[in-house]
């Protein structure tokens, strides 16, 4: 532990520049060198009681990887971090530490906290890169099977938890490519899918069969998993992948996204890879992206790498409001991307051949706080103002895509389309099935969903291996 008065700073991470960066897709922070890594490490004071592990939604042992990080003990620390987290090159990446593990660091009362997350990314890389990942031995066969249902970080955490108990897992993905929003929504700038896909390999490596292009609700109903195909339990991680829209006059014109296609036609189709993916996507010459969150972010910062002159994002509220992470917000006003806060957009115009051509807001004002805890805004009359764009990008939240719960009646949803579940165990009202992730809580972050899923996994496996 190094006394109060020598403790070095916290070690800023090293970019590339805003404005070449603003212009590719490589990833936006390089990464801490091993020495970067022990000096951030020589911050933490090894805590009795850390503090750090109240906000980790994980409980990763932090004080002791970063022990092991300061005495370069890396593979030993990648270990240590992997007894818990099983995706750590994924949240060292995209995780809100500001507002978790280290908001709760005792360093930061009265210097910057230690830099756990940049840690914990230093460590996964290390591991992948130079270390070599080693894959822990599988107990033998339990003979029981479970079939989960979507590959996200909730579907992922399930399927390595239960992998390691001995259980027999197989993942049903629609999509072509497992990951989730780590490989659909989450820009390659942020989280290289190389990264998701060698967690991915991770999985398989220990024996988890992985369905792509699986629809359950289509090709197979829950039931049908349960019964014929001989599942013992089934695990539900499908996400929050159905777009919600504004519902203002000019949202059916052609230029007009919800993120969730914009993103995906852009990061799964490849469409930034242009000419070698000939995956088509409007390249505004002017782009408005609606909303104020990380999804937003993501698709501002991306038109700009598909080449805009201006991407902008219009949000009703302030900046205090805005739910992104500081982190997001700061990086993508050094690339150019302009915010129009307290502004909210009422209709979309269009030319004549159905283009859109521009977007009309109202300005705002805060009033008193709402349910949320966040100032409400309203409408200034008469403040009608018309952006000139020829784009438009909906990031205003997701809801649960309905097909599971249709399919599978005694599947209780909310009135939100969410799956009602025991918050101890995961288990929804049908036997056997238990839900987690972005489809219980609606769009969340992923450490909150790997969470889920350790504890759905965990009630699983009592499940299978008890009385019945
Ligand atoms: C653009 C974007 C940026 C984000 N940035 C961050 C961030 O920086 N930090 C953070 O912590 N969180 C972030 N999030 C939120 C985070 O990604 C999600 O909370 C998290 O991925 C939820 O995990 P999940 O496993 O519940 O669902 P998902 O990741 O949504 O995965 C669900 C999977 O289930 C599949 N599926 C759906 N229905 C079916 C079906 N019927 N049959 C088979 N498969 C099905 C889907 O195709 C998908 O692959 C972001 C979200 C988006 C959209
Ligand atoms: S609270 Fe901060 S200083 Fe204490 S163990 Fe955790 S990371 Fe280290």
């Amino acid at each position: 532990m190094s006394p109060k008065n020598e403790r070095p700073p916290r070690q800023p991470m090293p970019e590339q520049d805003p404005k070449v960066r603003a212009r590719n897709f490589d990833e936006v922070p390089l990464g801490f060198t091993a020495e970067m890594a022990q000096a951030e490490a020589s911050r933490c004071l090894q805590c009795k009681k850390p503090a750090c592990r109240k906000g980790c939604p994980v409980q990763v042992l932090i004080p002791d990887f970063i022990a092991q990080v300061c005495e370069g003990n890396y593979a030993k620390a990648a270990q240590v971090l992997k007894e818990k987290n099983s995706l750590p090159a994924v949240c060292g990446r995209v995780c809100p530490q500001e507002s978790q593990c280290e908001d709760y660091c005792v360093v930061g009362k009265k210097d910057e906290p230690v830099g756990i997350g940049r840690l914990e990314r230093f460590v996964a890389d290390w591991e992948r890169d130079v270390g070599g990942v080693s894959v822990p031995s599988i107990p033998p066969a339990t003979g029981k099977r479970v079939a989960v249902v979507g590959s996200g970080p909730a579907g992922l955490t399930v399927a390595g938890d239960l992998i390691r108990e001995g259980h027999a897992v197989t993942i049903f993905e629609a999509l072509h490519k497992p990951g989730g929003v780590l490989v659909y929504g989450i820009p390659e700038f942020r989280l290289p899918k190389a990264i998701v896909q060698a967690e991915v390999d991770y999985l398989t490596s220990m024996g988890v069969r992985i369905e792509t292009n699986a629809v359950i609700g289509r090709i197979r109903t829950v039931e049908e998993l349960l019964g014929d195909d001989g599942f013992d339990a089934v695990f539900i991680g499908a996400g929050a992948g159905l777009p919600n829209f504004l519902h203002i006059p000019g949202e059916n014109l052609n230029g007009v996204y919800s993120a969730n296609e914009y993103l995906t036609r852009s990061n799964l189709m490849k469409a930034y890879l242009f000419p070698e993916y000939d995956t088509p996507i409007l390249r505004g010459r002017r782009v408005a992206v609606l909303g104020g969150g990380n999804v937003a972010m993501d698709s501002a910062r991306t038109a700009l790498r598909l080449g805009a002159e201006a991407s902008i994002i219009v949000y009703r509220r302030g900046r205090e409001e805005m739910p992104a992470r500081v982190e997001e917000v700061h990086h993508a006003e050094e690339e150019g991307v302009e915010l129009r806060l307290l502004t909210n957009p009422v209709a979309i115009h269009g030319d004549e051949r159905g283009w859109v051509k521009g977007l009309e807001c109202v300005a705002m004002e805060l009033g008193d706080p709402d349910d949320s805890g966040r100032r409400s805004p309203r409408p200034i009359p008469d403040s009608n103002v018309v952006l000139n764009v020829d784009a438009v990008v909906v990031a205003i939240g997701n809801s649960p895509n309905p097909l599971i719960p249709l399919s599978t009646p005694a599947i209780q949803t909310t009135r939100k389309g969410t799956i009602v579940v025991d918050e101890t165990t995961g288990a929804t009202t049908m036997k056997g099935v238990y839900a987690g992730g972005d489809v219980v809580t609606g769009a969340a972050t992923v450490i909150l969903a790997m969470g889920a899923g350790r504890t759905a996994a965990d009630a699983i496996h009592e499940y299978v291996t008890g009385p019945g």
